[in-house]
């Protein structure tokens, strides 16, 4: 029998539309899911499939209010026995983030895989088609249930912590640096071979059943002059901050000043994509280290973080823990 799976769709390029078969100038979510699905009737061999339309809209307009929708629907049908699993299409640009989020407050251990394209759906051998019928493949597979959320791309599967966005064009730009992929699919076969290492899911101490909107957290990229008068103005705007530091979480000596006289939660991340930042690279004692999370997955972090405590010490600990 054909497992069910239920895909959620939020437009991105995968449903984007061009008046010429080019891979720039397209509409990014112009396309319903049904329409999408259409063009794959192999969907229907592998699943039966349930669509709904959360949004259709480019992902940098991705909101908290759509992140929360999202956990929230899917923690309400993850309940229901007859889901095996959950894809939701989505904009390549803040996949990883709506994937890091969903990873943190998700509580199921069934299958959610995010999937996009880089070619819009008119263009020369688009790519949008192969990857979801891979990302169906995966929600329906045993082999992927309990590894946190997924993100399935060009034939191979990610985990959410570790997936990001690599180039601006190449059908291959979602990837994981140096943490790489967690499984890869072939003629609709999942093979997997790796487990996240971090807590995720059910695991996490997150609960968003009952919230509207997240704290807010602004993120500010280090540079040479970066003006330091920008930290107070996020501290002023915001409940808590990310620096995207240079090197392993650095910054100049009137950054540092600043950041002192602080008095929301820092966290210090790193402009370099690959790389740890350990308590020991700190130059503020009043700062938390970033582990490995990029500056826009520690601004998630963060904000979830800002739902339970303010406390430096625990939030710390949550930045070891996820
Ligand atoms: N701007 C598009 C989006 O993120 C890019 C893409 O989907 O590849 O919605």
């Amino acid at each position: 029998m054909r497992k069910k799976v239920v895909i959620l769709a939020t437009g991105g390029t995968i449903a984007g539309v061009g008046a010429t078969a080019k891979t720039a100038g397209y509409r990014p979510g112009s396309l319903t899911a049904d329409t999408l699905l259409q063009g794959i009737p192999e969907v229907a061999e592998v699943a039966e499939i349930e669509a709904v339309q959360v949004c259709n809209i480019n992902s940098d307009d991705i909101t908290d209010a759509i992140w929360l929708d999202l956990a929230q629907t899917i923690n309400a049908m993850a309940q229901d026995e007859d889901v095996a699993g959950f894809v939701i299409t989505h904009g390549t640009d803040t996949l990883e983030e709506t994937a890091y989020f969903l990873n943190l407050t998700v509580k199921a251990s069934k299958p959610v895989v995010l999937t996009g394209s880089m070619r819009p759906s008119t263009s020369i051998s688009a790519d949008g088609p192969m990857n979801l019928y891979q990302a169906v493949c995966v929600a329906s597979s045993d082999a992927a249930a309990g590894k946190g959320v997924l993100v399935v791309f060009s034939d191979r599967i990610y985990s959410a912590r570790s997936v990001t966005k690599t180039s601006t064009y190449h059908v291959t730009a979602i990837a994981a640096g140096e943490m790489g992929a967690i499984g890869v699919v072939r003629d609709g076969k999942v093979y997997m071979y790796e487990t996240p290492g971090k807590r995720h899911t059910a695991d996490t101490e997150f609960d968003i059943s009952g919230l509207k909107a997240l704290p807010k957290v602004s993120i500010l990229y280090f540079a040479v002059d970066a003006d330091p008068e920008l930290l107070r103005f996020a501290a002023s705007r915001s409940s808590g901050i990310v620096i995207a530091g240079a090197g392993a979480g650095e910054f100049s000596e009137s950054y540092k000043q600043v950041i002192t006289e602080l008095s929301v939660p820092v966290v210090v991340s790193s402009r370099i994509d690959d790389g740890i930042i350990i308590p020991d690279n700190l130059l503020c004692e009043n700062t938390v280290a970033a582990d490995n999370l990029s500056p826009q997955k520690a601004a998630i972090l963060l904000r979830l973080a800002l739902t339970r405590t303010a406390d430096l010490d625990q939030i710390r600990e949550m930045f070891t823990i996820y």
